[in-house]
C-alpha cells in the first residue's frame, strides 16, 4: 500500500482528527453490535499512547440535518407538506420539525462515547455538537493522550453536502487528518475526503483499519495466489455489473449464485420460471459468458435449485420447497436457493482454490429453510486453507451468524466500500491521503 499511515508521522502533542465508522446498530439507545467500535480501537489506542490529542468523528444512520438551520426536513417531507392545502402547511411543518428533533435521541453518538470511555480508561469525553461551542471547548481542553468524540456528523447538512465552511470548521480541530472509516471510504463527503481535497489539511494519513482492509483486499486482487476464485451472489445483477467485469479479468473462476444467477441462466436459454430476472441485463450476462470463454476463465452457474411457488412473506415464513435440476424449473415456480448438486460443485471449486473472495448470499438466506446454500459456501470457506476474504454486508453477517468469523482470513467492515474495490475503483477516502 502506497499511502502513509499513522506510523509514518510524528503525532505527539498534535491534534489528530480521526474519521471513524461508528455507525453501529442500536436498539433503544443500547449498542447491539460493537464490531465497528472494536475495529477502530487499535488506531485510537496508538494515537493516545503516542501522546496525540485525539478528536474522533463519525456518522450514524441517516438522520435529519437538525444542526443546520432551514434543513430540518427531508426532501420527501417538504414535498408532502407542499402538497397539503395552504392552511394546513404551517401546522404540518411544525409537527414534522418536532419529529425531526427526536433524531437527536435516536442518532446521537453519545452511547458510543460512553462505551469508548469504558474501553479507554476514562479518557474519552463527548461533544454535544460537531463544530460548535461545546466541541471547541472540549477540543481546547484536551491534554496529550486524551480523546473527544464529536456528535453525529450527519446532523449537519455540510457533511454529505461537502460544504466548504463545514470542512474549514472541522479542519480547525486538526493538525493531522486520519481516515480510519473503511466503511465510508467510498463516499466523498466532507469528513471522508473533501476536508483534504479542499486543501484545509496537508497531513492526511490512514489508520490501521484502513491499512488492514486495503493490504488484504487490494493485495488479493492485485497479486492473488492462484487458483483465485471469486464467489458472487445477492439479488440483482445490475448492482454488480462492474464487479463481474473486473473480477473476470483477475480470477481464474467466477462462481455465481443468488438471484443474479437466473439472468445468466436465461441468457443461456434456460426456462427460469418466475425467478428473479433483469430482462435488460440478459445481453450483458451473455457478453460476460462470452468474455469468460475468450479469456479461458470459467463462470460456474447453478446446476440445480430450490424452488417455491411464492416468495416467502414474511421473509422467514415456513414455505414448501422442492429441489429441481436447472433445466426443470417449473413455469410457476421461482428459484430461491442453490440446490445440493450446486453446493457440492461450488464446494469442490472453492476447495481447490488458494485465494477466495465472496460477496452476496446464494439464496434468500434470511429464511432458515433457504439458507443452506449460503451456509455451504461459508462452511467450505471456513475449512479452506486458502486466503479467504468476505466482502462485508450480508455474507459477513451470515459468516458471523454461523460462528465462522475467526476462520476467515479477513472479513471486511465495509460492504459498499469492498464492492467498489472489487470493481477496481479508487475510493475517494483513500485517494485523498498522502502517498508514502
Ligand atoms: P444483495 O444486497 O444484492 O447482496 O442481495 C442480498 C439479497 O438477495 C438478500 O436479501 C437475499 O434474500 C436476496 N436473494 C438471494 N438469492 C435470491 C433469489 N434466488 N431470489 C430472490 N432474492 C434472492
Amino acid at each position: 500500500m502506497n499511502k502513509k499511515t499513522i506510523r509514518d508521522i510524528d503525532v505527539k502533542g498534535k491534534k489528530c482528527l480521526v474519521r471513524c465508522d461508528f455507525n453501529v446498530p442500536m436498539k433503544d439507545g443500547v449498542i447491539t453490535d460493537e464490531n465497528r467500535i472494536n475495529g477502530a480501537l487499535p488506531t485510537i489506542k496508538y494515537l493516545m499512547e503516542h501522546g496525540a490529542k485525539v478528536i474522533l468523528c463519525s456518522h450514524m444512520g441517516k438522520p435529519h440535518n437538525i444542526f443546520t438551520p432551514g434543513f430540518g426536513l427531508t426532501k420527501k417531507e417538504k414535498k408532502a407538506i407542499e402538497a397539503l392545502p395552504e392552511a394546513e402547511r404551517a401546522e404540518a411543518k411544525a409537527a414534522a420539525l418536532e419529529k425531526a428533533k427526536k433524531d437527536i435521541k435516536k442518532f446521537t453518538l453519545k452511547p458510543v462515547a460512553d462505551r469508548l470511555n469504558e474501553l479507554l480508561g476514562g479518557k474519552v469525553t463527548f461533544a454535544t455538537d460537531i463544530v460548535g461551542e461545546d466541541a471547541k471547548a472540549k477540543v481546547a481542553a484536551l491534554k496529550d493522550g486524551e480523546c473527544v468524540l464529536l456528535e453525529n456528523l450527519r446532523f449537519d447538512a455540510g457533511e454529505e453536502g461537502r460544504d466548504e465552511k463545514f470542512c474549514k470548521a472541522l479542519s480547525e480541530f486538526c493538525d493531522i487528518y486520519v481516515n480510519d472509516a473503511f466503511g465510508t471510504a467510498h463516499r466523498s463527503h466532507a469528513s471522508t475526503a473533501a476536508i483534504v481535497e479542499y486543501g484545509f489539511v496537508k497531513t492526511a494519513v490512514c489508520g490501521f483499519l484502513i491499512e488492514k482492509e486495503l493490504s488484504v483486499m487490494a493485495d488479493a486482487l492485485e497479486h492473488p495466489v492462484h487458483p483465485f476464485v471469486a464467489v458472487l451472489g445477492g439479488a440483482k445483477v445490475a448492482d454488480k455489473l462492474k464487479v463481474i467485469d473486473n473480477l473476470l479479468e483477475k480470477c481464474d473462476s467466477l462462481i455465481i449464485g443468488g438471484g443474479m444467477s437466473y439472468t445468466f441462466l436465461k441468457a443461456q436459454g434456460y426456462g427460469i420460471g418466475t425467478s428473479l430476472v433483469d430482462e435488460e441485463k440478459i445481453g450483458y450476462c451473455g457478453d460476460m459468458l462470452k468474455k469468460a470463454e475468450k479469456l479461458g476463465k470459467k463462470i460456474y452457474l447453478p446446476v440445480d435449485a430450490i424452488v417455491t411457488k411464492e416468495f416467502p412473506n414474511p421473509i422467514d415464513a415456513v414455505i414448501d420447497i422442492e429441489s429441481v435440476d436447472i433445466d426443470s424449473i417449473p413455469d410457476n415456480m421461482m428459484a430461491v436457493d442453490i440446490g445440493e448438486k450446486t453446493r457440492k460443485l461450488y464446494a469442490d471449486v472453492i476447495a481447490s482454490a488458494k485465494t477466495v473472495i465472496w460477496n452476496g448470499p446464494m439464496g434468500v438466506f434470511e429464511n432458515p429453510i433457504l439458507a443452506e446454500g449460503t451456509k455451504a459456501i461459508a462452511k467450505i470457506m471456513a475449512e479452506s486453507k486458502a486466503t479467504t476474504i468476505i466482502g462485508g454486508g450480508d455474507s459477513a453477517a451470515a459468516v458471523a451468524q454461523l460462528g465462522y468469523a475467526d476462520k476467515m482470513t479477513h472479513i471486511s467492515t465495509g460492504g459498499g466500500a469492498s464492492l467498489e474495490l472489487f470493481e477496481g475503483k479508487v475510493l475517494p477516502g483513500i485517494a485523498c491521503l498522502n502517498d508514502k
